[in-house]
């Protein structure tokens, strides 16, 4: 049976918003030694905005079109954020045909016949004859400061690049300094980004650990070798790229906003409202349930 200490932690959860989905992890996040947080939707909020476009030698009406009548299509927030761009600079575009979403990567599609393609700048890379490379010190620099780049490219060549820019959530990096005042050994960034837009946004929020441009499966490795190290990890996310992850990690956290359905079926535990210093608060509610039944 559970024990009456167990059931008013609970409740006590779903008064400060937490939701527990059983007893057994209200212990087990007591127990927590590593984090690994998701970075996008899970650290940032995970509602992108354009900051800037950059066309090579074509203009940037071409380059918003091919990448608007591709991501018009897509369920990726780099998508929506280009779409919603698209549509304030009033550029028309048709939808491409045969488009295709590569998780991790971008998204590619045919517009009269010719192969169009949006992603990250490696994936794009090795779909082209010739490369931007008057762009690319740019490029850099905008991820240096956190932002992510795509690029885009149509029949062979690149067309430039757009800057996206993420808004870290307000309660992120005071969540992170709680954390590690409670004693958690091991503070980790998982993220399909790149590297340096990684590290920039991890620097910003007191994160020494970061792992970048991972598939979903290479989260679940970066989980199950923590385990090796701390015995019980909670792992936070909230995208289908973190369901594998979720469910590896010994206590998975979902958020309850942000998450999508995939991520709150997986998870032991969801933070409602994405308020992520709760996270402070479900250790606390763990340790002390601990304390009680023993
Ligand atoms: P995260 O783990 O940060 O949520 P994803 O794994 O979803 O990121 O995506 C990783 C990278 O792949 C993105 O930063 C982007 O460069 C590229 N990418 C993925 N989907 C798209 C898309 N629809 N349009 C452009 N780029 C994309
Ligand atoms: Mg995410």
């Amino acid at each position: 049976a559970i024990m009456p200490t167990l059931l008013s932690g609970i409740a006590n959860g779903a008064r400060q918003g937490i939701l527990f989905k059983n007893g057994a992890q209200l212990e087990q996040i007591g127990r927590v030694r590593a984090i690994a947080f998701d970075k996008t939707g899970t650290l940032t909020t995970g509602n992108p905005e354009v900051v800037q476009i950059m066309a090579a030698s074509q203009s940037e009406q071409q380059l918003l079109q091919v990448a608007a009548s591709l991501e018009s299509l897509s369920e990726h927030p780099i998508g929506a954020a280009i779409v919603k761009f698209a549509q304030q600079q009033q550029i028309e575009w048709r939808s491409a045909t045969n488009v295709q979403a590569h998780a991790g990567q971008g998204i590619t599609g045919e517009i009269n016949g010719q192969l169009a393609i949006v992603g990250k700048a490696a994936f794009v890379c090795s779909q082209v004859n010739s490369w931007a490379n008057t762009l690319t010190a740019s490029a850099q620099h905008f991820e240096e400061t956190g932002k992510t780049v795509v690029w885009a490219a149509y029949a062979g060549k690149p067309l430039g690049m757009i800057a996206i820019s993420d808004t870290v959530r307000p309660e992120a990096a005071s969540t992170i300094r709680q954390l590690k005042q409670l004693g958690i050994g091991e503070i980790v960034m998982l993220t399909g980004d790149n590297e340096r837009t990684a590290r920039s946004i991890a620097r910003e929020l007191g994160i020494e650990q970061v792992y970048s441009e991972l598939l979903p499966e290479h989260k679940v490795d970066v989980v199950r070798s923590l385990q090796r190290q701390y015995h019980t990890v909670a792992m936070v996310g909230d995208g289908i790229n973190d369901a594998p992850a979720l469910a590896q990690a010994s206590v998975g956290i979902a958020m309850g906003t942000a998450g999508s359905d995939v991520a709150l079926e997986t998870a032991d535990i969801v933070l409602m409202a994405d308020r992520l210093e709760r996270l402070v608060n479900a250790i606390r509610l763990g340790r002390r349930s601990q304390q009680v039944v023993k």
